[in-house]
């Protein structure tokens, strides 16, 4: 059996946690199996890197900064082979140039393109266990890449469909996926298995555990992954394609308070102006998430949207930047302190209801709601950020999760 596992950065820490991974794939390597280890850069070494470079130049070009970012996974892969063979079993670590992860040219966020599995298949076959740098890629100009925060997922993912793996097991320091964030909802239980498309919204909603793009990846080629704890023998959660029988209603409730609410007030109200604004906002890369226009007032309508703290100043100076000349609008509204709630469950597409359920129980627990967005499996509400945790448990008690 090829077993991809992949470690997070909790997992790989300090030495006695380098330690503990160490023994887990020896493990998985005595039992015959054919090892791929993943990892994430030590603990919070790749927020200790961003830090250094913003005090040295807050304006530091993308291309440096992966330079940077890209020494936190060489570090853990490095010391985790050496771990590997204190115990006695031959290791080795190889990052993005050795195994030729090609990527777009994007630094930062960069898509992988193509994994050159030569490399690896050569030295599963010296019967080493192989331990590759997550997050990093290369591109066409043979400069590293990274595949934004969180990518370490995506590499794994990436590297199960190349190599054909028989498993794919995401490593963390949580026990799985969970119908809520605990810190949230203390009554929060972990899922058994949950689909992709589950996880998906999951993950875009902010749930932290997986990468969306390892999900997305992970749908495409049919890589089925499981999301456990390195700490625990616990028996984590299945993520796959989801399954008539088990669609649940609602598997989960998701909350995100990196949310920032701009109103761009008094429009004009024709066709284009939607275009106008929304096209302004893609020129400067800044990805927009829920979108609400008002009724038309005395020849005007608003329309707000939602973007990310840190989307929000680029998104703000664009707005002001083009507020007067292409989209006279007579004001621009900016609320922080907004957080998303949402119910996600591929079982909501066949059943009605389950979105007035969701806002009767927050009616019922005095929170308003400011805007709603829905896909088919998920709705979401943007609430005052100090009702979150209220909101969320609501509607957690309303589903009985
Ligand atoms: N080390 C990178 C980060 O912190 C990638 C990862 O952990 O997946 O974002
Ligand atoms: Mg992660």
């Amino acid at each position: 059996m090829l077993v991809v596992k992949k470690f997070g950065g909790t997992s790989v820490a300090n030495k006695e946690r380098i330690e503990n991974v160490a023994r887990r794939c020896v493990e998985e390597y005595k039992q015959g199996n054919q090892v791929i280890v993943v990892l994430s850069a030590m603990g919070k070494q790749t927020d200790v890197l961003l830090d250094m470079a913003k005090d040295i130049n807050p304006n530091a070009s993308r291309r440096e900064l992966d330079m940077l970012l890209t020494t936190g996974e060489q570090t853990s892969v490095a010391l985790m082979a050496m771990a590997i063979d204190a115990l006695g079993v031959p290791a080795i670590s190889l990052n993005a140039w050795q195994v030729a992860m090609n990527t777009t040219a994007d630094y930062g966020n960069a898509k992988l393109k193509r994994i050159d599995t030569e490399r690896i298949y050569n030295e599963l076959e010296n019967r080493k266990i192989v331990i590759i740098t997550g997050f990093q890629g290369v591109n066409k100009y043979d400069d590293y890449t990274t595949l934004g925060r969180g990518g370490s997922d995506t590499t794994a993912v990436a590297l199960a469909a190349a190599l054909h793996a028989d498993a794919c097991e995401i490593y963390t320091d949580v026990d799985g996926v969970f119908t809520a964030d605990p810190r949230v909802v203390p009554k929060a239980r972990k899922l058994d298995v949950i689909s992709y498309d589950e996880m998906l919204e999951l993950a875009s909603l902010g749930a932290g555990v997986l990468h969306n793009r390892s999900v997305e990846m992970a749908k495409k080629y049919g890589v089925q992954l499981v999301v456990r704890s390195s700490l625990n023998e616990n028996e984590g959660t299945i993520v796959k394609e989801d399954n008539k029988m088990e669609k649940m209603l609602v598997s989960g409730v998701a909350t995100d308070s990196n949310v920032v609410q701009i109103a761009v007030e008094g429009l004009e109200n024709k066709p284009g102006v939607a275009f106008k604004l929304f096209r302004h906002l893609a020129n400067h890369n800044v990805n927009v998430d829920m979108i609400l226009q008002s009724v038309e007032h005395g020849g005007k309508q608003d329309i707000s949207f939602t973007v990310t703290e840190e989307a929000a100043a680029e998104a703000i100076e664009t707005v002001e930047r083009h507020g007067e000349t292409s989209l006279k609008c007579d004001n621009i509204n900016v609320t922080r302190d907004v957080a998303k709630v949402s119910i996600v469950g591929a079982g909501m597409m066949s059943h009605a209801g389950v979105a007035a359920r969701m806002f009767e129980a927050l009616y019922d627990a005095g929170v308003n709601i400011r805007q709603i967005s829905t896909s088919e499996i998920r709705v979401t509400v943007l609430v005052d950020e100090k009702y979150v945790e209220k909101a969320a448990q609501a509607i957690h008690d309303e589903f009985s999760l």
